[in-house]
This record gives C-alpha cells, sequence and structure tokens, in this order.
C-alpha cells in the first residue's frame, strides 16, 4: 500500500459522494493536505455543524435551520399554491429560475417498488392535512418524469382529487438551446403532447 489506511480511507469516504469517482476522491485528499490546519479545522467544523443544526421545515420538509423554512415563513409567497417535489434539492433549483412564488412540500423521495419504497414510506400525512384546511387552491405535482416519479404523481393525483383544488403536473420540455432532431423520441413526444396555444 503506497499510502497510509488513513489517506485510503478518507479516500473511501470522499468516493461515496454523488458524482466522485477514485480520482476525484484523491485529488480531494491530496488537497486537504496542503491547505492551512486552521482551514481544514473550520472545514470540518463546518461540515459538522451543517449536519447537527439543519433539519426538515416543519411545513414543507425542506431544509432549515430554525422550526419552518425561510420559503414557508415568507409573507410575500403565494400561500395558496404548492409545487411537490421529491427532495429539498428540487426547491433549490425550482428557485433558480425565479418563476414561481407559491410554496413547496418536499415528499422525501418517490415510489419506486424496486427499491423498497412503498406509500407508506412517503411523507404525504403532513401534505393531505394541509390540504385539507382548505388554504391551499392549487397544487403543481412537480416529481421526477421518471417511472417512480409518474407513479408517484398518478398516486398524488388519486389522493388529492377529492379536495376539489386545481392539479397540475410540471410540463416535460424541450431543452432550450438544442435541436428537435436530437431529441429522444419519449421526450419529444411528451412535448407534443403537453403543446401549448399560441
Ligand atoms: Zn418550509
Amino acid at each position: 500500500m503506497a499510502f497510509p489506511k488513513i489517506f485510503n480511507d478518507l479516500v473511501d469516504n470522499f468516493s461515496r459522494f454523488p458524482g466522485i469517482g477514485k480520482r476525484s476522491a484523491e485529488r480531494m485528499a491530496f488537497y486537504l493536505l496542503k491547505m492551512r490546519p486552521t482551514d481544514v479545522e473550520n472545514l470540518a467544523k463546518n461540515i459538522a455543524d451543517m449536519h447537527k443544526s439543519i433539519r426538515p421545515c416543519k411545513l414543507c420538509n425542506n431544509f432549515t435551520t430554525d422550526d419552518v423554512c425561510s420559503i414557508c415563513s415568507d409573507p410575500k409567497r403565494n400561500a395558496q399554491e404548492i409545487c411537490i417535489v421529491e427532495e429539498p434539492k428540487d426547491i433549490m433549483a425550482i428557485e433558480k429560475t425565479s418563476h414561481y412564488r407559491g410554496l413547496y412540500y418536499c415528499l422525501l423521495g418517490s415510489l419506486s417498488p424496486l427499491d423498497g419504497m412503498n406509500i407508506e414510506d412517503l411523507s404525504v400525512g403532513k401534505l393531505l392535512n394541509r390540504l385539507q384546511k382548505g388554504q391551499i387552491k392549487e397544487v403543481v405535482i412537480s416529481t421526477d418524469p421518471d417511472n417512480d416519479g409518474e407513479l408517484t404523481a398518478q398516486y398524488l393525483i388519486e389522493k388529492i382529487s377529492p379536495f376539489k383544488i386545481k392539479i397540475y403536473r410540471i410540463a416535460i420540455g424541450i431543452p432550450l438551446g438544442t435541436q428537435i432532431e436530437y431529441i429522444d423520441s419519449a421526450t419529444l413526444g411528451q412535448a407534443l403532447l403537453d403543446r401549448k396555444q399560441v
């Protein structure tokens, strides 16, 4: 073994991050060795503190350090509209578009029978309680457009339909800046089904 075990252990730990292969993990470990000790201590503290202080928002499951997240507690948001997503990172992605001013609800996963993720594992109880109160007039189901996301969307539609709330499914579009001939037929077919009048 060319390097000490403690170095290899760190590389193994970094390799567990999504999108980080062995080579990248090694580069990160080497970089850490070149950093100043105080910077490494700050980084380690930052990781530990973040892990300790971040928890799910009581209302929407978004990441927060308080009981209620900054979106749920923002009086300028449209409180009649809820966008339902799978993970907090989806909230971040939608927020970056600046095209949505309603609230969110995060399911913390999607129905995935093959991975053992069943209806009882999905966080829907809080959502249904909230819809029952009658303040929400519209929901936008923004689960992923894959098998699990579609299955989850169908399940949600079934559960939400009795509330007489307008239910929208996020549109499956053609990526900007691409050419029609290069788009896969499933996406192109869905884009045609979702066409809008101009
Ligand atoms: Zn929230």
